[in-house]
């Protein structure tokens, strides 16, 4: 997350902040919160670093060594503790707060850590941090994460300011996805699940999702063609790519973002992604419903985190699209 993007997608918190550190009136800690898919984290990264960066205005530049160190976890005076692999426990917090009794090593002579996603500590955990919270220690800076301010306890949120980070109109994510070097296609499908440009960034050059969009791709302009087609390609092609649950994952949310699409053609609406509108138009007689066909493959979708038999569900997917000829 860079200060340019948080300025155009996020501009209250963008704001908020600058205030308090041109009035130098920074709290000791902050939550970050938003639901999933919106960039908590980056967020919190770029509010850290712009605390020690070399060059802020005013927030981090993002590239000098300082930041790069934070980012890098090289950083000495910065902790960083994430709940997203694994729940967070009392003795990471207590280590937290022990290896902060001691003065700052760098330069910028502050104490910073991020505590990602708060919702996954254990009770003894939140005991720990609240302690730590309540005592706030000049120079000491913490940024807290959640996707899921319901999860937090009251305690926590009323010793922590706030900021909601809102969801950006697909459309703008899409744009600035575009303004990172992702091709408009890629950019215009992800747009649809993810609400942050850098996250849409990364994950349209991971390998799973390549594979995910040729296979999904491949089958739509086969079921363009026919319904002979579309099966000889779900059968060859679509089990030659993908090979992971991961995979799996990516191509049923693209096959559901397909078929909502041929379902708006069917109802004479405009598609969203208007470069596959003729692709849509011309295999919509060959599936069978499309509002039913959109319902199969969600439910597969959501039976993946079951150790299901991949190449049965995508052949199940496949049936459930197809008309026959
Ligand atoms: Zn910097």
């Amino acid at each position: 997350m860079r200060a340019a993007q948080l300025a155009n997608t996020q501009p209250i918190i963008y704001q908020t902040f600058v205030n308090a550190i041109n009035n130098k009136q920074l709290s000791h800690a902050y939550l970050l919160s938003g639901e999933a898919g919106t960039p908590i984290l980056g967020t919190a990264f770029l509010l850290a670093k712009s605390l020690i960066c070399e060059h802020p205005s005013p927030l981090a530049c993002g590239v000098c060594p300082t930041c790069l160190r934070l980012d890098g976890g090289s950083y000495a005076d910065f902790v960083f503790l994430d709940g997203s692999e694994q729940t967070i426990k009392k003795e990471a917090v207590q280590d937290l707060s022990e290896s902060f009794e001691r003065t700052a090593l760098e330069d910028a002579n502050k104490l910073i850590y991020v505590i990602h996603l708060v919702e996954n500590m254990t009770p003894e955990a939140v005991n720990a941090l609240l302690k730590f919270l309540e005592e706030p220690k000049p120079g000491v800076y913490g940024f807290l994460t959640t996707e899921n301010e319901a999860k937090v306890l009251p305690t926590i949120l009323s010793r922590a300011q706030i900021l909601r980070l809102w969801l950006i109109p697909q459309d703008l994510v899409a744009k600035e996805a575009i303004s990172l070097g992702i091709n408009e296609l890629d950019a215009n499908l992800l747009a649809n699940f993810y609400n942050d440009p850098v996250t849409i960034k990364q994950i349209s050059d991971s390998d799973d999702y390549l594979a995910a969009r040729d296979a999904a791709l491949g089958f739509l302009n086969a079921l363009a063609i026919s319904s002979h087609h579309a099966l000889y390609t779900s059968q060859t092609e679509t089990n030659k790519l993908i090979k992971s649950v991961k995979s799996a994952r990516f191509y049923l949310d693209l096959i559901s973002i397909i078929l909502n699409e041929i379902v708006k053609v069917s109802l004479n609406q405009e598609p969203k992604i208007s470069e596959l509108a003729y692709q849509y138009r011309a295999a919509l007689p060959n599936v069978i419903n499309p509002s039913q066909a959109l319902l199969d493959t969600l439910e597969a979708r959501s039976r993946l985190d079951y150790n299901v038999n991949l190449a049965l569900t995508l052949d199940h997917v496949a049936n459930a699209i197809i008309k026959e000829d």
